[in-house]
């Protein structure tokens, strides 16, 4: 397997519960350094769907892996009037069908936020969200005595026969390979001439110092979000009744991985100007981005590429965390079972085999809701 990120990591720890042996190999280009999002407050049925199998996929790793993955949290998603009325008000059944408690208030002061316009609603969500451990599931892989962790960067050879992965001048091969690499996904295929329909994006988030905040908050009439770090800096500074609030929006700008020394300064003010008028006063204590990648539809895409030997699945944009488990999980499935669970059929990659745009602009992320507004 080549990319030991979020999705990297959790699909070779499936393969090896599975006794399968895993070669896990990673450059390190990129890692989170804080829990993730794992929702299932989104929009299409189908990456609901994903998101619930996802759930129990941290629950099989916590379990059988023995470490503590997932730390529910509640939430509270901001929309204007406008956009409940037309389209959140039916999605959230789909929610409600999927175990999740809402229920709908008049007012947020109680929970620290600030009413910026009068046609605000405010929905309340518990059993929805989870922040993820996946550092903690990153650190214990690397020290897995059952996946063969491998530090360096991968290129891909193929001689017609078989596929040969060159790290640091050494050899590997083995009866599949699997590319992770996320927003690398594409480049690394081009070694071997062949196209995906991906882009890469640059994602961009910022740590600000505030008011205590327990829970996250989607806030679609500034169009941000903000969630606790998640770690155990929050009971310290909670105890002082403050804590460090990530956050961003739904922002994306086109970019090859690696082009960037550093966030976009404009973005990440713009962002802390919005969480002002949220939360009030906040001091800027950090910034960070990564990559992202997304398909012309911005779904998700799993599949072979090369039958039998080469699979790729990617395209997770900002939900990576949210529906990847689920993914990894049906490609475990397939290679072992040699069929696709129903649940990962509308992302497989073969729905672009008529062909995909030769251009295309990344667009609103699949798990954002009031798109266009
Ligand atoms: C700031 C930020 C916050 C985010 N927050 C959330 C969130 O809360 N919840 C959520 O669901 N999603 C979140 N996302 C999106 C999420 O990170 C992605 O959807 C997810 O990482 C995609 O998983 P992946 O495994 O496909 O790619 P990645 O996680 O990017 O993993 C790719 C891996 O490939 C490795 N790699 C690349 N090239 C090579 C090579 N040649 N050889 C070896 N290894 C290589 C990299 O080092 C990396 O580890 C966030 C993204 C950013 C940038």
């Amino acid at each position: 397997m080549i990319g030991g990120g979020v999705v990297g990591t959790v699909l070779a720890n499936l393969l090896s519960l599975r006794e399968i042996e895993v070669t896990l190999i990673d450059s390190g280009a990129q890692r989170p350094r804080y829990p993730l999002i794992h929702s299932k407050l989104l929009r299409f049925k189908e990456d609901i769907e994903l998101a619930k199998v996802s759930e129990g996929v941290y629950r099989e790793l916590s379990s059988q892996l023995r470490i503590d993955l997932m730390h529910s949290i509640r939430s509270i998603t901001i929309v204007p009037q406008e956009c409940y009325r037309d389209e959140v008000s039916s999605i959230i059944g789909m929610w409600r069908e999927a175990g999740v408690r809402v229920s709908i208030i008049d007012e947020a002061s109680d929970y620290g936020l600030r009413k910026v316009g009068n046609d605000e609603v405010y929905i309340i969500s518990d059993g929805g969200d989870h922040l993820v451990d996946i550092p903690a599931l990153m650190r214990l892989s690397r020290n897995s005595k059952y996946i063969h962790y491998v530090d360096g960067e991968a290129h891909i050879k193929f001689n017609g026969r078989d596929i040969n992965v060159v790290v640091n001048g050494d050899n590997y091969t083995g009866d599949y390979v699997i590319l992770t690499t996320g927003a690398w996904n594409s480049i690394m295929v081009s070694e071997l001439g062949i196209r995906v329909p991906l882009l890469q994006y640059k994602c961009q988030a910022v740590a600000v110092l505030g008011k205590a905040v327990n829970n996250i908050v989607y806030d679609y009439v500034l169009g941000i979000y903000a969630r606790p770090l998640g770690s155990s800096i929050d009971s310290l500074l909670g105890r002082l009744g403050l804590s460090v609030i990530v956050g961003g929006d739904g922002n994306v700008r086109v970019e090859k991985p690696g082009s960037s020394k550093g966030v976009d300064e404009d973005v990440i003010n713009d962002v802390i100007s919005r969480l002002r008028l949220r939360f009030g006063l906040l001091i800027r204590v950090g910034s960070g981005f990564g990559y992202c990648e997304g398909t012309p539809d911005m779904r998700p895409l799993v599949g072979s590429l090369i039958e039998d030997k080469l699979y790729i699945i990617g395209g997770f944009n900002g939900y990576g965390a949210e529906v990847g488990p689920a993914l990894a999980l049906a490609l475990v499935e397939y290679i072992l079972g040699g069929s696709w669970p129903n649940y990962a059929k509308p992302y497989l990659i073969d729905r672009f085999s008529g062909g995909w745009p030769s251009t295309w602009d990344v667009d609103q992320e699949a798990h954002e809701l009031c798109v266009g507004r």
